[in-house]
């Protein structure tokens, strides 16, 4: 029988095993193999709770722990991950961490949702935001030591840095470890977003980050049909404060969505193993193609992000950018005349989708107003080829 401990059963085997071994129930006989959904808002108790107690399912759910469990394995953090109700959730949650008239600096061209939410905190006079170009290293270092003026004035040095690499949508290529340090000497907090990497690709704890953040939502759920979100850390104050910040705050998910997010794990590693050789190969045609100025992918070797991507990532992501000749009109014509890839937002699903981010209002200006970020599935390389082809050549 595996020993219900809290230790990492699977700590020795590769992440292509982690996803599919991990967060299994304990082998008895006639147990299942797979977890059970378990529907109850309350649990059997009388007198003081003892030290981890479900109580009550805003606390907890014997649902959420095999996939917290597997997904902590997989970034390689210390404590259980931490589900939430939204990948927002999991950025609320992050952010509250943020002392009260501290610095958040943040990249640029973080997730639109991030972005807005810290705006609103700054507005509300919560703590300031200093945007910042993440894969401009020294910009960066002087954002987070104050040394740069930003709306707060400048001066005092940060209270938090936010990672995203690969950013969303420009695929900007954070040089993480560095950045981390820098911020640690600082006094900085650092959270990354692995939304867009997963952790097969990039293991932001192993390079320094305190807090890893998911939009579970896309790939590690990887059939858009869910929303949810999850942190992981290893640090025991920082864990009690967002499992606090999320028993108060409400944002919990509901059962059958974490088993579904659970299942859609099981083949993390099969569905990036395509989606991102695929991704390659669209990146490599569409270079040449006459219809697009511009290809965007950390794989390619022209691209800025690649020598640090090749470094810190294992492959490349499966998201890739492309600017289209003709302006915005012409790239909603490409995302209008695609028969297989799905006019749509959101990324990370088997289904390959497309999307003019500039479409959505919020999206920040600097944002060319013809890209469009092609979120690479898992179907066949060639019949997503001759889709995109056909609508290109119109
Ligand atoms: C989608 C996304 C989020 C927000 O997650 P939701 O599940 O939509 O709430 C945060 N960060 C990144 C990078 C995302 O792509």
């Amino acid at each position: 029988m595996m020993p219900a401990s809290k230790s990492h059963p699977t700590a020795n085997l590769s992440p292509e095993t982690v996803v599919v071994a991990a967060g299994r129930p304990p082998r008895e006989p006639d147990a299942p193999v797979n977890p059970p959904i378990v529907l109850s808002s309350t649990f059997h108790g009388a007198g003081i709770p003892a030290p981890g107690e479900r109580v009550y399912g805003r606390f907890s759910n014997p649902t959420w722990d095999p996939f917290e469990t597997a997904l902590s394995e997989l970034e390689g953090a210390a404590l259980p991950a931490l589900v939430f109700s939204s990948g927002l959730a999991a950025v609320a949650a992050a952010l509250s961490l943020v002392p009260t008239g501290g610095i958040l600096v943040m990249p640029r061209h973080s997730y639109q949702g991030s972005l807005l939410l810290a705006a609103e905190e700054a507005a509300n006079g919560r703590f300031a935001v200093r945007t910042v170009d993440i894969a401009d290293t020294d910009q960066v270092l002087r954002a987070l030591q104050g040394a740069e003026a930003g709306p707060d004035g400048g001066a005092e040095p940060a209270s938090m840095l936010w990672i995203e690499s690969p950013t969303n949508p420009m695929l900007e290529v954070a040089e993480i470890d560095v950045l981390a340090r820098a911020a640690h000497d600082a006094g900085a907090l650092v959270v990354a977003d692995n939304t867009f990497s997963t952790p097969l690709v990039t293991r932001p704890l192993e390079l320094g980050a305190d807090v890893v953040l998911h939009s579970v939502t896309k790939y590690l759920a990887g059939h858009s049909d869910v929303v949810l979100g999850a942190l992981a850390t290893s640090d025991e104050e920082l864990h009690a404060r967002l499992h606090s910040y999320r028993s108060l705050h409400g944002a919990v998910a509901g059962p059958f969505e974490v088993w579904l997010a659970l299942r859609g794990l099981r083949t993390l590693a099969l569905r990036i193993e395509r989606s991102q050789a695929t991704a390659g190969l669209l990146a490599e045609r569409l270079l040449g193609h006459p219809a697009v100025e511009a290809v965007r992918y950390p794989g390619l070797p022209g691209d800025a992000g690649y020598e640090r991507a090749a470094k810190q990532m294992n492959g490349f992501g499966s998201i890739l950018c492309i600017e289209v000749a003709g302006g915005a009109a012409a790239a909603e014509a490409v995302a209008g005349s695609v028969r297989l890839w799905l006019p749509a937002t959101s990324l990370g699903g088997v289904e390959s989708l497309i999307e003019r981010r500039r479409r959505q209002p919020g999206e920040p200006h600097s944002v060319p107003e013809n890209l469009l970020r092609l979120s690479v599935g898992i179907e066949h390389a060639e019949d997503l080829w001759s889709d995109l082809s056909q609508a290109l050549a119109r």
